[in-house]
């Protein structure tokens, strides 16, 4: 038997989630995995590496529980929002039996990661305003453990409505929980539905430090939930899923001063975000779709051609698989300065 054929079925069949660094390509701007421009840098205490990390340090869990305004109990940390996706999938999810539902376009990984462990995937399409088609879901709740919402939604970048995410929370009460990924929340907290928990047992947050807090390369995100599911969680995370370095760094972008640093960071994205905006914006035959996280999705007569030759010229960007888009991840103005000259100069609108 070849190596591949001791490999489960499942996995010989899946095609892996096309991650921005997978894809490749060469370039000095890179503005394709809804990165930070900020390189912060940190001092690292490497002075406890003979030992094993708690599973759930409790420096870590209580600064985010402070940041998140939710109780300690309510916070899992894990190796990215990706890991907690994934944990929850492995929790809730019989496999050959259950599904997961999601509503795309969205975040890629729900997918993928219901399909690593043998668990049914249902789709039902956002609206026209990308918002959730509540009928839709309430047709395809039978056998549905895990309703997964985006919001900002990656790649469109609005913003779903609380109104229906309350609504959807009371169609799957006893039924399904309901994830609420907030991976880009930082950009807008105001949007944040962390702020539901004490009210509704079968929601979940997730959140991650890799997009406003610009610790991408840390893998460090937060499930937030009640203390059940909390619970049921830990049954199934590595025992010593969190490294010691990553905890030292994490709780030192929790603290005030990190906490200060990236509202800062944030504030310089949103305007980059509106420079990047308004400019395209004005150029024919090229819609914006408003954005809220670090990133817009931005529709072009040719998006093919025209990210070609960026791709050609150094300026790395994501193709969307919605019709014609392309999503650009809100660099530093040089960066967004860059990208749009060269548009328009490609577009022949200079
Ligand atoms: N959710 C969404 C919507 C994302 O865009 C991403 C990262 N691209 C993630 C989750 C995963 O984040 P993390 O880096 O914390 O695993």
């Amino acid at each position: 038997m070849s190596i591949e054929q001791l490999a489960r079925k499942t996995v010989r069949e899946l095609t892996p989630y096309q991650s921005a660094r997978r894809l490749g390509g060469t370039g000095d701007i890179w503005l394709n995995a809804n990165e930070s421009p900020f390189a912060n840098e940190y001092n690292i205490k490497c002075d406890r590496l003979n030992r094993y990390s708690t599973c759930q340090p409790s420096e870590l869990i209580e600064a985010y529980a402070d940041y998140a305004g939710v109780r300690p109990e309510q916070v899992l940390t894990s190796r990215g929002a990706d890991e907690g996706i994934e944990l929850l999938i492995r929790a809730f999810c019989e496999p050959n039996q259950d599904s997961i539902l999601y509503c795309p376009p969205t975040y890629g990984m729900y997918a993928i990661s219901a399909q690593t462990f043998d668990v049914n995937t249902k789709t039902v399409p956002l609206t026209s305003e990308w918002q959730l088609d509540l009928d839709g879901i309430r047709d395809n709740l039978d056998g549905t453990k895990l309703v997964f919402v985006c919001s900002p939604n990656n790649p469109t970048g609005n913003l779903i409505n609380r109104g229906d995410i309350e609504a959807l929370l009371d169609m799957t009460a006893g039924k399904a929980l309901v994830v609420v990924d907030e991976a880009y929340i930082d950009f807008c907290p105001e949007a944040t539905t962390a702020n539901l928990l004490d009210s509704y047992p079968n929601l979940v947050v997730l959140r991650t430090l890799s997009k406003a807090f610009a610790l991408a390369g840390l893998r460090c995100g937060f499930t937030l939930a009640n203390q059940e599911v909390i619970e049921l969680l830990l049954k199934v995370i590595a025992p010593y899923p969190v490294p010691v370095p990553v905890t030292d760094i994490a709780v030192q972008a929790l603290s005030p001063a990190g906490r200060a640093k990236t509202k800062f960071q944030v504030l310089d994205i949103s305007a980059n975000r509106a420079y990047l905006q308004a400019g395209l914006g004005m150029l024919d035959g090229v819609t914006v779709y408003e954005g809220y996280g670090n990133y817009l999705l931005v529709k072009f007569p040719d998006a093919d051609a025209l990210f070609n030759a960026l791709w050609d010229h150094g300026i790395i960007l994501r193709r969307s698989p919605i019709e014609n888009c392309i999503r650009i991840s809100i660099g530093n103005r040089d960066e967004c300065e860059k990208t749009l000259a060269f548009i328009r100069e490609q577009l022949g609108q200079n």
